[in-house]
């Protein structure tokens, strides 16, 4: 069996894991459980899954899918997709069988195999362990494994966000950030940047607008930065998932950062019309939320729409607007760097 075959040979689905538990316990060993996300694998995941492997003669793994981490986690989460995930945790040597957990909670599952020990890990105290009752009742232990690290996915994610808040040293955006950053430029994303398609949710469908590139690089070469402030009703219509909005984004990132075009951030409103948040334009949220993280004024801070809602939503906000019409995006790049007085 070659070593791709031998994980993959680990991971089992619900029917196989009824079998393969039923043959364990015929023979006498001793079946842990634990269950988790596992987004990113670190060193406090291999230490934890070592240790539980130790109080028992088979460990069995519980992967949680993508619909639960984004359910209960957070909804752009995971990063790792589920079958990645599973494939990664079946590599390690103290995992036994992998399988994945649909629900959030993993009560069915205990209740289905009745392992021997239901163990978990982090600062959950025995007592606050949901199903722990359940295992105790048919005569199963719940053990806690701490451990010694520090480290979590969460933390990871921090981390790599505060090395890509920080320019390298070779990087034209550093160059231009030197140059001194003369303010912020918000672009509406669709029917501004792109071609304008209904609840957009196929990268291959994305677009760039005639004169978008020239304009983008005119504006960073001038030391302005640019974020993108995006309805996204289409999310909270259930329409499109988070994840197909990402991958769109994507793809533009990438077309955009091709021609050296760095945008900072992306904000986006997920929320139905009928859902009256804050951040759907007309309404000035996710504006003065952009403001705020860049530290720019309203009179440093231009927005870019194609909409009356655009419109109404910057100068809601205080700050320069600039419509884009028919002469298109290049003619509305030249009209901020006068209003910016570069
Ligand atoms: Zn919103």
């Amino acid at each position: 069996m070659d070593p791709g075959e031998k994980i993959l040979s680990k991971i089992l689905s619900m029917d196989q894991m009824d079998a393969w538990v039923a043959a364990e316990k015929a023979a006498g060993r001793r079946i842990g459980f634990t269950c988790g996300s596992f987004d990113l694998l670190h060193a406090g995941h291999v230490e934890y899954l070592g240790k539980a492997r130790e109080l028992c003669d088979r460990l069995i793994v519980a992967v949680n899918s993508d619909a639960s981490v984004s359910r209960y986690k957070n909804p752009l989460r995971p990063v790792v997709p589920e079958r990645e995930r599973m494939y990664v945790i079946a590599g390690l040597a103290a995992v036994d069988v992998v399988t994945l957990m649909e629900e959030d909670r993993p009560l069915s599952l205990l209740l289905r195999w009745k392992p021997d020990l239901y163990i978990k890990g982090g600062d959950y105290a025995e007592d606050a362990l949901r199903s722990g009752d359940a295992v105790k009742e048919y005569g199963g232990k719940v053990a806690v494994v701490r451990s010694g690290f520090e480290t979590s996915s969460s933390k990871l994610m921090e981390r790599i966000e505060l090395l890509n808040a920080h320019a390298g040293p070779d990087s034209a955006f550093n160059i231009a950030s030197r140059q001194g950053c003369q303010g912020l430029v918000l672009l509406d994303r669709d029917g501004t940047l792109i071609r304008n398609v209904p609840f957009l949710h196929d990268p291959a469908k994305v677009e760039i607008l005639p004169g978008v590139i020239d304009g983008l690089l005119k504006l960073q070469g001038a030391g302005l930065r640019l974020a993108i402030v995006t309805n996204q009703q289409g999310i909270g219509l259930g329409y499109y998932s988070v994840q197909d909005f990402i991958a769109v984004n994507q793809r533009l990132l990438r077309e955009l950062g091709g021609r050296g075009i760095r945008i900072s951030k992306i904000y986006f409103c997920p929320h139905s019309l009928a859902e009256q948040c804050s951040c759907r334009k007309p309404a000035a949220g996710m504006i003065t939320r952009a403001m705020r993280d860049f530290g720019t004024t309203p009179e440093q801070t231009f927005l870019v729409g194609d909409s009356d809602d655009d419109m109404q939503a910057g100068a809601d906000a205080g700050c320069q607007t600039v419509r884009v019409g028919e002469d298109g995006f290049r003619a509305a790049a030249e009209q901020i760097l006068s209003l910016a007085g570069t």
